[in-house]
């Protein structure tokens, strides 16, 4: 059986190009005792994995050159020689980009069954996966939000930034957010129901975005889920009340090139802020907690979300670089089957 792959083969010079990524085939290896054999029916595509192509100092090691691109998948599980699955299972792991992975099932943490009956298979990638566990910790363990007061979240309509928003509501809070273009603050606004939206492409001048966004946050700000930094994080900081709390969750915009200088870190001093840098694989005792709420929200519908959806495994690179330019309209994935 031939598997077809999506290889590293150069790292990037500043913006990430086609040209890094290669499609190969390879044969499926025979499966070991306790290995199962993982048909992949999507793959995720998340802005960290733009760093993993630098050969830099990070939290997690490079992505290897000339392998398979690392990523999380939900897929069939189509043989097993591991006693607790089975074909037929459904299951969440980090299979990368390719079409089939087989997993040492009996390492923690690499697989997950999943039930597809009340969730689409593909939203454990999403609004009951990574990014919404994401939101989940960033917003209840560091923004710690007290109803009445402001939240500001930036890429707001995006996989996390959706998520953060609509908790907060939950929570009592005016949450406001903060996106690029007419059509993602509207649904930001009308769809996920926050009580205001910033496009930040049409106010490209930082006075012009500070504005802006005193316009939307009159009572001021108590914490901000910054998943952008630059100009955008620029004109949150200053909004920011005495003792506010900024969840730093990504910094998007510097992700492609050079890292993006902070224009007034004296803000830090003068608000007495709190910024707490987090990475949600490292705070694994929080996830079954946030699942439950996610799932349930879900179920519920009372949790929203939205999903760009790119078709077969060649897609995969151009629909990352752009996922980094911000072309996706909420969470990126690529269907397989
Ligand atoms: P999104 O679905 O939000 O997609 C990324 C979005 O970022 C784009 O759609 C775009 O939205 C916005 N963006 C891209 N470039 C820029 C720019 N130059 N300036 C402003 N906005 C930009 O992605 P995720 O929800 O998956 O990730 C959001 C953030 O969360 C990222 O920073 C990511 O690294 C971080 N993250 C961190 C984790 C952690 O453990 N710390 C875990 C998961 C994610 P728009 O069109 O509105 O600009």
């Amino acid at each position: 059986m031939t598997n077809q792959q999506i290889h590293l083969v150069s790292r990037p010079r500043g913006a990430a190009s086609l040209e890094n990524f290669a499609l190969v085939e390879a044969p499926v290896p025979a499966l070991g005792d306790g290995q199962v054999l993982v048909r992949h029916h999507y793959l995720s595509l998340d802005p960290y994995m733009r760093g993993r192509m630098d050969d830099a100092k990070s939290y997690a090691p490079p992505q290897p050159l000339n392998a398979v691109m690392l990523g999380g998948t939900v897929g069939e599980v189509v043989a097993s020689r591991h006693v607790a699955y089975a074909a037929g299972d459904m299951v969440v792991g980090s299979g990368g980009w390719q079409q089939f992975s087989i997993v040492d099932a009996g390492k923690p943490g690499v697989l997950r069954k999943v039930d597809a009956t009340h969730v689409p298979l593909q939203a454990y990638l999403g609004v009951v996966g990574m990014p919404g566990v994401t939101a989940w910790y960033g917003l209840t363990q560091i923004c710690k939000p007290t109803p009445g007061k402001t939240i500001i979240v930036s890429a707001a309509s995006g996989a996390v930034g959706g998520v953060v928003g609509q908790l907060a509501r939950a929570r009592g809070c005016r949450a406001v957010g903060i996106a690029g273009g007419a059509d993602k603050c509207s649904y930001v606004l009308n769809e996920l129901d926050f009580d205001a939206c910033v496009d930040y492409k049409a106010h490209k001048d930082p006075k012009s975005l500070y504005a802006a966004l005193k316009e939307a946050t009159p009572d001021g700000v108590e914490s901000s889920f910054e998943n952008v930094g630059g100009p955008v994080m620029d004109a949150v900081m200053a909004r920011m009340d005495a003792f506010g709390r900024v969840a730093a969750c990504g910094m998007i915009s510097g992700y492609d090139g050079e890292p993006i200088p902070m224009k007034d870190p004296m803000r830090i001093v003068k608000s007495r802020l709190t910024i707490v840098g987090f990475i949600v694989s490292e705070h694994m005792e929080f996830w079954p907690e946030a699942l439950k709420e996610l799932g349930a929200r879900v179920t519920a519908g009372t949790l929203k979300y939205r999903e760009s959806v790119a078709q077969g495994l060649e897609k995969a690179p151009e629909a990352f670089l752009g996922l980094l330019k911000g072309r996706n309209f909420g969470k990126q994935i690529v269907k397989l089957v």
